[in-house]
């Protein structure tokens, strides 16, 4: 009942083709040619003339990071039901508005706040940061093209936000989702689980959020071989699950505009750390 629960509420990413987005998560998700500011969409590591010292600690000049808000605001409808490339022959719905806590914030809602709260932190550190969705109004992209736009900028690396939605008695905290059968092959996995490792430490010392309970068996990493947006990424790329939205005391954090902030700059430490 947990494993179809998780499936079903949020992680449950269906996987995806390594195709190029479709028209509508196109629209969603700007291509780098539509880009304001095209030349930041070149993820060139090397410093330019005019940066000849090292950028300080902490700094993410030259930096391309993709932030996935996961899911949309719509929950209904053809396109958000139409069946997608699962991976192994398989299809899954394109996506879903995701979990939501007993009083009905949507985890929709919650990933697109942390989202932006994580790139506001991310930019003032320098680094050039790119939405999977472009608002949270509708539909944005199917879970098979969630990784596409990290793929297409050779970003740094894609972290998709998302909360969980277990009923079961007691389970609370974050966990971090990894795939184990990437499009970037073993050394993308690796590299991915040094992130994930990074900011479960972070995440531990800075917000309060305990690690998972419920998942990871104390470890807060969550292997996995369903999650499309992590299995179509070419670079590292987890899946943060940042509390459990159906437990009181994750949810008094998930609702906290003031513990979002936290929570943001405790990942853009993690993202700061992994990419020194
Ligand atoms: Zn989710």
């Amino acid at each position: 009942m947990l494993a179809a629960l998780l499936l079903t509420s949020c992680a449950a990413a269906p996987p995806a083709d390594p195709e190029r987005p479709s028209p509508a998560a196109t629209s969603a998700a700007p291509s780098p040619a539509s880009s304001s500011t095209p030349t930041q969409a070149t993820p060139t590591k090397a410093p330019s003339p005019s940066q000849s010292a090292p950028p300080a600690a902490g700094r993410l000049d030259g930096r391309v990071i993709v932030i996935d808000p996961g899911h949309n605001r719509n929950s209904d409808g053809p396109f958000i039901r139409h069946k997608v490339p699962a991976g192994n022959g398989k299809t899954k719905p394109c996506n879903s508005t995701g979990t939501a806590t007993n009083a009905d914030y949507a985890e929709h809602a919650y990933n697109w706040a942390q989202a932006n709260a994580l790139a506001k932190e991310l930019r003032e550190r320098g680094a050039t940061v790119r939405l999977t969705r472009a608002d949270d109004a509708g539909n944005g992209p199917c879970v098979n093209t969630r990784a596409s736009l990290a793929n297409q900028l050779h970003a740094d690396l894609l972290i998709s936000i998302h909360a969980d939605g277990s009923f079961s008695k007691g389970a609370r905290g974050f966990h971090v989702i990894l795939s184990t059968v990437m499009a970037g092959g073993s050394g993308v996995e690796a590299e991915s689980k040094k992130l994930a490792e990074q900011i479960r430490s972070v995440l531990t010392a800075q917000t309060g959020m305990p690690r998972s309970t419920y998942i990871g068996r104390g470890t807060a990493l969550s292997p996995r071989s369903d999650i499309a947006t992590l299995n179509f990424a070419k670079v590292p790329a987890v899946m943060m699950e940042m509390g459990n939205m159906r437990n009181a005391k994750d949810a008094a954090l998930l609702t906290s505009s003031a513990w979002r902030t936290k929570a943001a700059t405790a990942l853009a430490d993690a993202i700061s750390e992994f990419l020194d």
